[in-house]
């Protein structure tokens, strides 16, 4: 019984639960790091060992009883860390999984402690507050935005600029009969400028800007304070961070996390719109990973307008391509609906009229498709956007739908 869906909450823990959270966190790393640096080190040596969880696990316990710092850290999460770290190397191995070699954590990076499920307990006090309870830190009040529904497989717990989080991986039971969505098809072009355009649709879907006016005042104040800190410490401190800069990177960080969190909440609304209303969605199958190695070229071949590739790589990061496409996948299947991954050459040079596809008919740097065969004049992303729809109608019949999962395109 695996978790298949993640829910991600508010944590609320009180001032002595989050002193002994961040203590936690901080163990966590120091155990996956030093049983990282331990299987590199046997791998390396003359007998090329490969060391497992169970192996380090057996140390783990040796070591609990030497280390005060490691005992606090409940016994369960410590093993978790071990078992993360055996998957880290597994999907490292795999052929098929984008994974790189499993990298030490950083103290400056994102922290957290995972439990397994049997060690936590939810209970619900009021309609939006329940209570988490974990391993020697007792009941610990969270958000209950939406309602956890099936069986918490694991718990995960981590601080960002905004706060505290914790997110369930649950299990949920498939349906009996499955669902099927008979809403009509769409195609959605995803554009460069945060911008979406539907095939049903008449304009764009453009995300509004994420920081008011005084948000973006405060923000560049900020930076601009951090500046001015550090040439202070480098000067008088030795470059030692003072208390107060300290805290104006924390709260940049606030404002970063905030940033980040508006963009994900449009991210989901779109994908969950997508999803609910629409049968089938189709979307380009643009390779990032390619475009964004292709923007820098070889010593052999270098690459063609660098500066200008580089910057729509970096928008498409921006937007978050690859999570959209992530959400739709599993969201169109949740609702009963397909989600199509079409090839993209084409798309945007093809008239989604006469289907002819022709380079002279985006002429120049504006938005205008006009066909240079049947005259046809359209919004060139609608145009895209309605040729991505067809691609998919004419080849979800034939060969299947192909559904993204995660993995090297
Ligand atoms: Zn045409």
């Amino acid at each position: 019984m695996k978790a298949n869906t993640a829910s991600r909450l508010r944590l609320y823990p009180d001032s002595v639960q989050a002193e002994r959270l961040v203590s936690w966190t901080h163990t966590c790393r120091a155990v996956r790091n030093v049983a990282l640096a331990e299987r590199v080190w046997a791998y390396r040596s003359a007998r090329r060992v490969t060391v497992r969880a169970v192996d380090q696990c057996v140390e783990l316990t040796e070591a609990r009883r030497e280390h005060e710092w490691l005992r606090d850290l409940p016994a369960q999460c410590a093993q978790r860390v071990l078992r993360q770290l055996d998957t880290a190397y597994d999907n490292f191995w795999n052929p098929a999984h984008p994974a790189g070699f499993p990298r030490f954590k950083r103290k400056r990076g994102r922290q957290g402690v995972a439990f397994p499920g049997q060690a936590v307990r939810i209970r619900k006090v009021s309609r939006r507050m329940a209570q988490v309870w974990l391993p020697k830190l007792g009941w610990v009040r969270l958000r209950l935005a939406r309602p956890i529904e099936g069986v918490v497989r694991n718990a995960a717990v981590s601080q960002d600029g905004l706060g505290w989080h914790i997110a369930f991986g649950v299990h949920q039971p498939e349906p009996v009969e499955p669902l099927v969505n008979t809403g009509p098809p769409v195609g959605v072009d995803l554009g460069i400028a945060c911008s979406v355009f539907l095939s049903s649709e008449e304009s764009e879907r453009q995300r509004p800007d994420i920081f008011s006016p005084g948000e973006k005042k405060r923000l560049r104040g900020l930076e601009q304070r951090k500046a001015r800190q550090i040439v202070y410490a480098k000067r008088h401190s030795r470059g030692r961070y003072s208390k107060r800069l300290r805290r104006t990177i924390a709260q940049i960080a606030t404002m970063k996390a905030r940033q980040s969190r508006r963009r994900a909440d449009w991210n989901h609304k779109l994908t969950a719109d997508l999803a609910n209303n629409h049968g089938l969605i189709a979307i380009e199958n643009l390779c990032v990973s390619n475009m964004a190695r292709s923007a820098k070229g070889t010593i052999e071949h270098p690459g063609r307008q660098v500066l200008q590739k580089a910057g729509l790589n970096r928008s498409i990061y921006d937007q978050g391509w690859f999570e959209i496409r992530r959400q739709l996948g599993y969201k169109a299947k949740r609702s009963g609906g397909t989600l199509v991954v079409v090839p993209a050459p084409g798309t945007s040079q093809t008239c989604a009229e006469c289907g002819v596809r022709d380079p002279d008919s985006r002429r120049g740097c504006g938005r205008l498709f006009a066909c240079v065969h049947c005259g046809h004049t359209d919004h060139a992303d609608r145009n895209a956007a309605i040729n991505i729809r067809d691609r998919a109608l004419s080849t979800a019949g034939r060969a299947g739908p192909t559904v993204s999962g995660h993995g090297r395109s």
